[in-house]
């Protein structure tokens, strides 16, 4: 069984490899240059090439770009598009961020309509993004909340990231709803993804974007200042993949969004994690009577469905605290 996964080169998805290969899934990655193929097949140096390989698809956000890469012999089963923009660096938000994450899922879409009629189902990686409402949070978030984001308010650079997520999920139903395709498709959709980062992929420097507070806090970032949790709600990047995979396993996945979350953190809570499993990081952490800034109010979340249907089981915070900084330390600070 064949799968194409999209930003082969990212954190979640270099989880999501390491599943797939667990669970037999012959892997094709896309990545954007030769160099991260190379070094993502270098990081598996017992994978044959028929388990493992990558092909080059330069600019997701380009008319057809990804007309080629769906072709392939033996055909796929089953795509993965986990690729999109997650950074701060916002300079123009319809190229940056847009652009990418919407005409790459509709590009997808129409490239595996038209050319990967093998294709059962495709799993989309969403986000909390398009769940969340931050002007009026909704009292218990779940799969049924979306984010009311307007075109309007869209281009504004701190809700640009929110908004790409939010257009390009809903491009996605619409795609379906509208072309009616041979495939079905469900999205996973999480809150900031914690969890061991890849070292074959990034340095501390171009961590990616949810461990940067991580480390941030190993570095002693957070030692006179705890920065601003602002959005509450966590999972570890393991069980993310693992909903991706499991969303191809399960028949019922079909046509269903995921809500994953473990459930309420605060940077404060994983200063004090931090603290217990890792007494060494002492001079570096911030005093143990800095104020925690969960508000008491806090919105409520139902994680059931991913449970039920996908059976997912969530880590712990402690567990992923402790695993992320010993990958962290293992790099070195
Ligand atoms: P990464 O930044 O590690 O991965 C992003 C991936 O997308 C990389 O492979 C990157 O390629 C690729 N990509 C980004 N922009 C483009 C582009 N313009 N053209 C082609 N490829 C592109 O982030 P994550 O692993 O965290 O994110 C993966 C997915 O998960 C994204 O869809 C993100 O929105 C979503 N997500 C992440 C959360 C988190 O907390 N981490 C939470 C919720 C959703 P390259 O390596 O070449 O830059």
């Amino acid at each position: 069984v064949k799968v194409l996964l999209t930003g082969g080169s990212g954190f979640i998805a270099a989880h999501i490899v390491d599943i797939l290969l667990q669970h037999g899934f012959d892997t094709v990655v896309t990545v954007r240059s030769e160099e991260k193929g190379k070094q993502i097949l270098k990081a598996h140096p017992d994978v044959s090439k028929e388990k493992l390989s990558y092909v080059l698809v330069k600019d997701i956000a380009q008319d057809g770009a990804f007309d080629e890469a769906v072709k392939s012999s033996p055909p796929f089963d089953y795509v993965l598009h986990t690729a999109s923009p997650f950074h701060h660096n916002v300079q123009d938000p319809v190229k940056d961020f847009l652009d990418p994450a919407i005409k790459g899922t509709t590009g997808i879409l129409k490239a595996i309509k038209a050319y990967a009629p093998t294709v059962k189902r495709v799993v989309i990686t969403s986000s909390f993004a398009a769940i969340v409402n931050p002007n009026q949070h909704a009292k218990v978030y779940s799969e049924k909340v979306w984010n009311p984001i307007t075109w309007e308010e869209a281009k504004d650079h701190s809700m640009v990231y929110r908004a790409s997520k939010t257009f390009a999920e809903k491009a996605a139903w619409d795609f379906v709803k509208n072309e009616k395709p041979n495939f079905d498709i469900a999205t996973i959709n999480p809150p900031l993804v914690f969890g061991p980062i890849v070292p074959y992929l990034n340095s501390l420097e171009t961590i990616n974007t949810s461990n940067q507070r991580m480390r941030n806090l190993v570095q002693g970032k957070m030692r006179e200042k705890i920065e601003p949790t602002a959005t509450f709600l966590w999972v570890d990047v393991r069980d993310v993949a693992l909903a991706h995979v499991r969303a191809i396993e399960v028949p019922e996945a079909g046509g269903e969004r995921f809500f994953v979350t473990a459930g309420h953190f605060s940077n404060k809570e994983i200063a004090d994690i931090a603290r217990e499993t890792h007494p060494q990081l002492e001079s570096k952490l911030p005093p143990t009577d800095a104020p925690s800034d969960l508000p008491a109010d806090i919105y409520g979340i139902d994680n059931s469905k991913s449970q039920k249907v996908l059976g997912l089981k969530y880590r712990p915070l402690k567990e992923t605290v402790s695993d992320t900084i010993n990958s962290i330390l293992a790099v070195g600070v």
